[in-house]
């Protein structure tokens, strides 16, 4: 009746035979001799263990059709689209900032063409990378003279190591924050060759406590604006405006990392005011430093802007060809910067204000129309119901200032934590993951960030409550 798991082995057919299958000749014709021989082989190895346990032997054509959907799922990108239904607008750990068609076409172009990337066309000679946005950042800055790095992180490296090195950067206790993976201003700060000398207390910085430590040994006075924190109750900083009349009486360069750094004031989009760039500059700071893929909406970037004998420093410093910006950033930030010579049509065209400046009414209406979809694919175990809640604007921007939003909130009969738990995995296993987070007894779904809603219907009718989203 039943034959000896010797025998089924022998039964197993070879890697020829799968060879020969239809299935297996399209294999080939898509991903080569090599690699399909390999997963057949990989799928041979896993049934033959089966087949031990007492598995009935797959046909040579199942083994061919387990060996294409393993070739099809190596060949998925490892950076993948997701749905981001966090709630967080700009998540560093999903990619920050969404490119605006616009940029997008210049990376296009910059990556498949020929630029005149370091070429002055008019002279025929060699021209510099900073000046295709020179301008453009001085225009909606007021700064004299402007940079652009790899990151925020080495904009503050560049300057800190440029202005203070072997010498004293003045810094209030209050702003040595950490930004997150493992981020440390204290650390960037003395890695840049600075000595650091911290001023006040974490509470109260005081204008007396940098006259008492700003000398002849001081390098450069650093303010950090806080975004990511806010500490309430008996505080005190010293504005920037006051702070750069004690750094100008010293003769000492002041240097503000704004972090988000935005461009506009975003109060007009019912969002709270971030200092903007041009105040920055306005209230007297020598050097600005601010990130590209943050409020800007920009790519991966960090800015520097403000005096131009200082920038000339700053471009002399060897350390400035290692972090420069590419070619293909560096696209994308001037198509980026030139979307805000429109304001008028910026929240239509720039992803990531269009997001922040949603409307709840906008969000909840559209979570009425997708709740009847996913509670279909659910299930009755669930329950998904229209749920109010808030977004945030992310990446240390606006910490404590959410936005109202809305989203399905799903929750399990059982109440179990587990449930949910298996349910977010069954949506990040879809085709498109699908992320969003857990709170209160049910998994939120914020709907803040999705554009594309079809798209996301389409992507559920995947679903599967066990994961392992099937493999296009
Ligand atoms: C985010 C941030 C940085 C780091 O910027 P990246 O662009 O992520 O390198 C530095 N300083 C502040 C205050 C920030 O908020």
């Amino acid at each position: 009746m039943t034959s000896l798991p010797t025998s089924r082995l022998r039964d197993l057919p070879s890697v020829d035979r799968v060879l020969r299958t239809p299935l297996a000749a399209a294999a080939v014709e898509r991903f080569g001799q090599q690699s399909t021989t390999r997963a057949i082989r990989d799928a041979l190895e896993e049934v033959r263990a089966a087949c031990r346990t007492g598995a009935a032997v797959p046909e040579p054509s199942d083994l061919a059709a387990d060996a294409l959907l393993r070739l099809k799922a190596a060949e998925r990108p490892s950076l993948r689209p997701v749905f981001n239904l966090t709630g967080t607008v700009l998540h560093t750990n999903l990619g920050r900032a969404l490119i605006a068609d616009e940029a997008l076409e210049a990376m296009r172009a910059a990556m498949s063409e020929a630029v005149a990337l370091e070429f002055d066309i008019g002279t025929g000679r060699r021209g510099e990378r900073d000046d295709h946005l020179r301008a453009l950042i001085c225009e909606f800055t007021g700064a004299e003279d402007a940079t652009v790095v790899n990151n925020n992180a080495a904009a503050v490296l560049l300057v800190l190591n440029t202005l203070s090195l072997g010498r004293e950067a003045v810094v209030s206790r209050g702003e040595l924050i950490e930004i997150g993976g493992s981020f440390r201003m204290p650390d960037i700060m003395t890695r840049s060759g600075a000595k650091l000398v911290e001023v006040g207390t974490t509470n109260r910085t005081h204008p007396k406590d940098y006259l008492s430590a700003v000398g002849p040994a001081t390098g450069v006075v650093f303010k950090v604006h806080t975004s990511n924190y806010r500490i309430d109750g008996f505080t005190a900083e010293v504005p920037a405006r006051e702070l750069s009349a004690i750094a100008k009486e010293r003769g000492v360069p002041l240097v503000h990392d704004l972090g988000s750094g935005t461009l506009i004031d975003l109060a007009q989009y019912g969002l709270k005011h971030e200092p903007t760039v041009r105040e920055a500059i306005a209230d007297g700071a020598d050097l600005v430093t601010f990130s590209g893929d943050k409020l800007l909406g920009g790519p991966q970037a960090g800015l520097i802007v403000g005096r131009k004998d200082l920038l000339a420093e700053v471009n002399r410093n060897p350390m400035k060809r290692a972090l420069r910006l590419d070619k293909l950033r560096l696209a994308a930030l001037e198509a980026t910067l030139k979307l805000y010579r429109n304001p008028d049509r910026l929240v239509e065209r720039l992803p990531t204000l269009r997001l922040l400046a949603r409307p709840a009414a906008d969000i909840a209406a559209q979570a009425r129309r997708l709740a009847p979809v996913l509670s279909n694919i659910l299930g009755d175990e669930f329950a998904v119901d229209v749920a109010e809640c808030r977004s945030q604007v992310g990446s240390g921007a606006l910490p404590l200032d959410t936005l109202p939003s809305a989203g399905l909130a799903v929750s399990h009969q059982s109440g179990s934590g587990q449930v949910l738990e298996a349910l977010a995995a069954a949506l990040r296993a879809l085709p498109v993951p699908v992320i969003g987070r857990i709170e209160r007894q049910a998994l939120m779904l914020d709907l803040r960030c999705l554009e594309d809603e079809a798209g996301l219907a389409a992507n559920l009718a995947s679903f599967s409550p066990g994961g392992g989203g099937a493999v296009a």
